[in-house]
């Protein structure tokens, strides 16, 4: 397209490094350890679930907010997980996967002019949103090796511009899981500067040994002034599905869908009915999927380590990021774009998700969520490969 014909509110933010990086896969035929999808699907219950729904009618719109079925799943699966008890008429907003509910969040809550605090690396798309509302991101960097939460960085970001702040835990790309103590000093900025917190939660399944996925919503004066989002695509493994969540305060899912209305208007029909069965009738499911990615990450970490790249052992999701400074190259992103000639590997360069290009030229993230036996032959081809620059 011509380029000078693009919007104003589009000039400047960049493709989405994950497409262009899958693309660079299926071009190259290198093994696709860059963007996050598995490569097996969710529970066949669910896949039938949808195929009766697609076959007994549930193929005209569904109501904007979701069919009431999945909604009081998704209440339940509050209520059983983490003790919230959600009204599923008035405190979840059924979305076309959390990337829309990060639009009609930001869209609903934002004004222009208005700052944002959001950990650092972010994922793409926030900063595609803040920037499309005409707001003003303020990032708070999760540092290097141990990617932790800086409360006075989260303090000092805050200002007197600040409507929000948009966290992620489990955190991707690093992989940290958010302590209770690291929450709490979230928790205690929003109370105090009276803000609202959007936090994207779609890992919140996948956690591996002892750490905790603590909801920010369930942190003592939190409820009111929390948003919290979360899909069937990671904790089902169907991404492709493009069925998430908003749930919380009346006020705060009643902004999303007033946005989301104008957005996609509703979700898919066919697809709601087979994600409430997957909540209610395979309740144990995500819980396998993490015993297996725990396996996956031990795997893939390993075989980092075998190939020269150290990586931080996540706390949670499915990537691992490793700095590859030492390698000689540039950046990440000259080394991800020579990697599939040099080894036959596709990863993702984490710089496109910091302002801090000095904490983030060199990162580089490595998707577990693929089956063993590719985990094992990529990370056999970066042992075998030369990759310094
Ligand atoms: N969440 C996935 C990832 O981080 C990708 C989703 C997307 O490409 N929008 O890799």
């Amino acid at each position: 397209m011509n380029s000078s014909r693009l919007a104003r509110r589009l000039d400047g933010i960049p493709p989405t490094v994950f497409s262009e990086m899958s693309a660079l896969a299926a071009r190259t035929g290198a093994i696709n350890l860059g963007q996050g999808f598995p490569d097996v699907d969710g529970p066949p219950s669910v896949i039938a679930s949808a195929v009766a729904a697609l076959q007994s009618g549930a193929n005209q719109y569904a109501p904007g907010i979701g069919v009431p079925a999945l909604r009081q799943a998704i209440a339940r699966h509050q209520q059983r997980h983490y003790g919230l008890e959600l009204d599923p008429d008035r405190e979840v907003v059924v979305t076309t996967g959390c990337t829309e509910g990060i639009a009609a969040a930001l869209l609903g809550l934002i004004d222009p002019g208005d700052e944002v605090v959001v950990l650092e690396p972010y994922y793409d798309s926030y900063l595609a949103m803040i920037e499309m509302c005409g707001a003003v991101r303020r990032p708070v960097t999760l540092r290097a090796p141990e990617f932790r939460l800086d409360a006075d960085a989260l303090r000092a970001a805050v200002g007197p511009r600040t409507r929000a702040i948009l966290l992620n835990s489990p955190h991707n790309p690093t992989g940290t899981v958010l302590t209770r103590a690291e929450l709490q000093a979230v928790a205690d900025v929003a109370i105090e500067r009276d803000l609202v917190v959007i936090t994207d939660e779609v890992y919140e399944h996948l956690v591996f040994d002892s750490h905790e996925h603590v909801p920010l919503a369930t942190l003592p004066g939190m409820w009111e002034r929390t948003l919290t989002l979360s899909s069937a695509g990671k904790s089902y493994s169907f991404t492709g599905w493009k069925v998430g969540w908003a749930t919380g305060p009346a006020s705060l899912v009643g902004a999303v869908l007033a946005a989301k209305q104008w957005l996609t208007f509703t979700s898919g029909s066919p697809l709601q009915p087979a994600v409430a069965h997957a909540l209610d009738h395979e309740p144990d499911w995500p819980t396998a999927l993490a015993r297996s990615l725990q396996d996956r990450r031990d795997l893939l970490v390993a075989g980092l380590a075998d190939a020269g790249l150290v990586a931080r052992v996540p706390e949670g999701t499915y990537f691992a990021t490793t700095d590859i400074s030492h390698l000689g190259w540039e950046d990440g992103r000259s080394f991800c774009l020579a990697l599939p000639e040099r080894a036959g590997v596709v990863a993702i360069p984490n710089q496109a998700f910091y302002d801090d290009q000095d904490a983030g030229r060199h990162m580089v993230r490595w998707a577990f969520c693929k089956e063993p036996d590719l985990i094992a032959e990529g990370v056999r081809r970066l042992a075998a490969a030369d990759l310094t620059r």
